[in-house]
């Protein structure tokens, strides 16, 4: 079993303070695969007094400099990306070639990414022509708080981690206590980059315990979470006493509207998206709205696509799905199932209980429900598996008002060859990022929604101003 139980504080490992052991389950056997310690109050004083110690040297540093590091981290990031993706496919279930191909891949286009936005930030301009000697500086925000979930490792960690290095903050991860492994491959990878000790720290703990003192603590200025709607709320709570800036990218209930003049593959893509990194990201299109006259040709395929998507064990090669990442998610999603089919929402594929063949491991049956209406309990919740909702709809008008009838607002979906009504709704909806026909986002745009969904704006050049603030300076000397 892999034994990981120190800190990355001020540049070294050095052993928990007030460790607990805690296992980490490979989700596909149930058996331990890891052993973390979480930590306690001390352990995260510590790394956050290492960060606050690191902050003016870091904030001194030239942007050029940071970056020069952050382009040194890239390098030792794409050489361990197979090791990358074999750690987030042991402590979350990813497949193999999916968690090496798309979830350590994440991670390498998000730091391209900001490499390329950091390349054009302005961190000191003039306020325009009518104002002679204001400028407007981009000021780190200090020392930052990064507490992230087990969905997308990596894809969140680095979401978070680069743009604070790139502004000039310290920082303190605390990654999700599910899925640590690929963060502490991550501290490694910031180690052998050569950043200076204590712009980077890591101590593993529980959301109770670090991910609350971090919270709480007034040397951090920035909470930056991804993860629940709960635990976002919570964590705005406690870190309200203190005033700090937080930064939230939570749950979502994703729409894709189905137009009777979509192209063939629309459906299709939209299941498959669905039952994705088995159903569990925030963006997934879990409500399917199709317009009533290709409403049951869409079911059918929905049902052919769910039938046909194999599940299997993360170890084996393949473009199958994993299991759900854990116990909890398994009986949450299991209930949400038996919900549904109380609730009178017609099964269509899968179902309640694990696949056949599969008797271990927190598998999912690929599940397809049929005329869900909205109010339903499968409609409303996140249920953060592979179950798809198909709801049917007569106009435009009719779709939008189902799409829109939610507390969430991160991604919703359009298909259908009308070049206005793709435009008209993509403006009509209630979210913080509209797809349409497949096309997914350019290089550069953010991620982030609204409501309930947080309000976060990670990625691109929006992504290293979440970790700023701006300063208005007035007569500036002409140099
Ligand atoms: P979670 O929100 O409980 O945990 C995410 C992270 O927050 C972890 O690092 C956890 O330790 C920490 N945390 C939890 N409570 C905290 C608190 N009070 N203060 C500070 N930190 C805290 O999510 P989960 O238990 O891993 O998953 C539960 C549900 O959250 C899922 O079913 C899903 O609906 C949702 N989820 C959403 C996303 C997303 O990307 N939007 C990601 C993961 C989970």
């Amino acid at each position: 079993m892999i034994e990981k139980r120190d800190f990355y504080i001020d540049g070294q490992w050095v052993a928990a303070q007030q460790g607990q052991d805690c296992l980490v389950i490979d989700p596909s056997t149930e058996e331990p695969c890891a052993v973390i310690a979480l930590g306690g109050p001390a352990d995260t004083a510590a790394a956050v007094a290492a960060a606050k110690a690191a902050l003016p040297g870091w904030r001194a540093t030239p942007p050029a400099e940071r970056l020069a590091f952050v382009e040194r981290l890239l390098e030792v990031y794409r050489r361990r990306a197979p090791e990358m993706g074999a750690a987030i496919s042991l402590e979350m279930g990813a497949p193999i070639d999916m968690a090496i191909d798309d979830q350590a891949a994440a991670g390498t286009w998000h730091i391209e990414n900001f490499i390329e936005a950091a390349r054009h930030f302005e961190w000191l301009r003039p306020l325009g022509p009518q104002a002679p000697g204001t400028m407007i500086a981009q000021e780190p925000v200090g020392v930052v708080a990064l507490i992230t979930p087990w969905n997308w490792p990596m894809n969140q960690v680095t979401l978070k981690a680069i743009p604070a290095m790139i502004a000039g903050c310290t920082m303190v991860l605390k990654p999700s206590e599910v899925a640590p492994l690929s963060s502490l491959l991550f501290a490694e990878i910031v180690h052998e980059a050569g950043l200076p000790p204590g712009v980077f720290n890591l101590v593993n703990g529980d959301g109770a315990g670090v991910g609350t003192t971090l919270s709480g603590h007034p040397d951090v200025a920035m909470v930056s979470f991804t993860g629940s709607t709960r635990a976002g709320i919570a964590i705005t709570k406690t870190a309200a006493d203190t005033l700090k800036k937080v930064a939230l990218e939570l749950g979502g209930k994703g729409a894709n509207l189905i137009f009777a003049d979509a192209d063939d593959a629309a459906v299709k893509r939209g299941v498959r998206h669905c039952l994705y990194n088995s159903g569990q990201s925030c963006n997934a299109p879990t409500r399917m709205l199709v317009e009533r006259p290709v409403y049951d040709r869409a079911v059918e395929i929905a049902r052919e696509v769910a039938e046909a998507t194999r599940v299997a064990p993360a170890s084996e090669h393949g473009a199958h799905i994993g299991p759900v990442v854990s116990e909890a998610q398994y009986e949450k999603i299991q209930g949400l199932i038996a919900k549904g089919i109380d609730e009178g929402a017609r099964l269509v594929a899968g179902g309640p209980g694990r696949p056949e063949g599969l008797n271990r491991g927190f598998f999912v049956r690929p599940t397809v429900f049929a005329d869900v209406t909205p109010g339903m309990t499968i409609e409303k919740e996140e249920i953060f598996g592979p179950v798809l909702s198909i709801i049917p709809f007569e106009t435009e008008a009719e779709a939008l008002s189902i799409a829109n009838d939610t507390v969430y607002g991160l991604t919703n979906y359009v298909q259908t060859q009308d070049g206005a009504r793709r435009n008209r709704l993509a403006r009509a909806l209630n979210a913080g990022m509209v797809e349409t026909n497949g096309q997914s986002r350019g290089r550069g745009a953010f991620f982030g929604g609204i409501g309930a969904s947080g309000r976060a704006r990670e990625g691109g050049h929006w992504g290293i101003e979440e970790f700023c603030d701006s300063k208005a300076i007035s007569g500036w000397a002409a140099e």
